[in-house]
């Protein structure tokens, strides 16, 4: 039997979009992980991995978030074929944008689209968590849930998983600054607190409820209002140089809300058109900087899409 091949891109995602922690998360336009899935005649998983870091990408398939995804779905389905799965990195891994959910997407699309689509967009997250458990140690969908279905989504429930896809308006733009340096998820989560008080608690649930209310009603008031987190960011912000600074000058400017992503070092902030997005970014870069860091910035509008298939 000839092999098959197939080329998909799944871009970056902001998880936690500081009220939802943990539930909560969007999809970016840029950066993206280009993965390419190859059919071969042997019943294994072969992983090869080049691009931005690649050298901290494990490939011990067990261990990569597209191995054990995949893996995760063929032995769901039963299905004993064997694959090479070519990794292009974009995403810098422990950036705090979803690089190991990104692999992990593009992966899984990949390998549905060679079995002839057995499983749709939304069964494969489940997949994509097994996946994101070998990198962060927890069992989340914040950032594997936008990465394969695009837009805002909310994780309502895992067991069982509920997940919703939230309005998205249409002049909403985010810009993220990635600075040069790396988080280990496992090890941000190991700083969170245990208990929170009662008081914040109820203050992080209705900030989550007014920020759904503010996507449905293009209400980017009330959006920058809800867009506080009591729950990570006042421990994990004491990990990024220069956090407090970027802040305050992208609210300054006129930013809807700004906090990190995930669990960092990334910075992200929604802003209502490009120009300020863009000028939001230079203003990340620049703060950055005088903190003794180098970043990239990316400004689009939130990418509405799944992962795109590249041929
Ligand atoms: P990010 O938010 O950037 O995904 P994480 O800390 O959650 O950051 O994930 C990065 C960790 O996941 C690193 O330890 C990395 O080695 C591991 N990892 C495993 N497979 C991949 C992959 N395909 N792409 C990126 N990181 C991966």
């Amino acid at each position: 039997m000839s092999s098959k091949s197939i080329k998909v891109a799944a871009s970056g995602t902001v998880a936690n979009v500081s009220c939802g922690f943990d539930c909560l998360g969007y999809s970016l336009d840029d950066p993206f992980d280009v993965v390419t899935i190859k059919t071969s005649p042997k019943p294994k998983i072969n992983i090869t991995v080049q691009g931005i870091k690649s050298d901290k990408i494990p490939l011990i398939t067990e261990k990569n978030t597209a191995g054990k995804a995949v893996l995760s779905m063929l032995n769901n389905l039963d299905i004993k074929k064997g694959f090479n799965i070519d990794i292009s990195k974009g995403i810098p891994p422990g950036s705090g944008i979803g690089s190991s959910a990104a692999s992990a997407a593009a992966a899984l699309i990949g390998v549905n689209q060679l079995l002839d689509c057995p499983l749709s967009n939304e069964d494969l997250i489940i997949h994509g968590m097994v996946g994101e458990q070998v990198a962060s140690g927890s069992f989340h969908a914040d950032n594997i849930a936008p990465a394969l279905l695009g837009g805002i989504v909310l994780v309502h429930s895992y067991d069982p998983l509920e997940i919703y896809r939230l309005p998205v308006p249409n002049n909403l733009i985010s810009t993220v600054a990635l600075p040069d340096f790396t988080i280990n998820t496992k090890e941000a989560r190991g700083l969170l607190p245990k208990k929170v008080p009662l008081k914040s608690a109820v203050k992080q649930a209705s900030n989550l409820a007014a920020f759904t209310i503010s996507l449905y009603q293009n209400d980017f008031n009330l959006m920058g209002k809800s867009m506080v987190d009591f729950f990570a960011e006042p421990v994990r912000s004491e990990l990024i140089p220069g956090f407090k600074s970027v802040h305050k000058s992208v609210m300054k400017t006129g930013a809807i809300g700004c906090g990190i992503s995930g669990s960092g070092p990334s910075v992200f902030a929604l802003s209502d058109n490009l120009e300020k997005g863009k000028e939001i970014a230079k203003l990340m870069h620049e703060e950055f900087q005088n903190n003794g860091l180098d970043s990239i910035t990316y400004t689009s509008k939130i990418n509405k899409n799944p992962p795109n298939i590249l041929d």
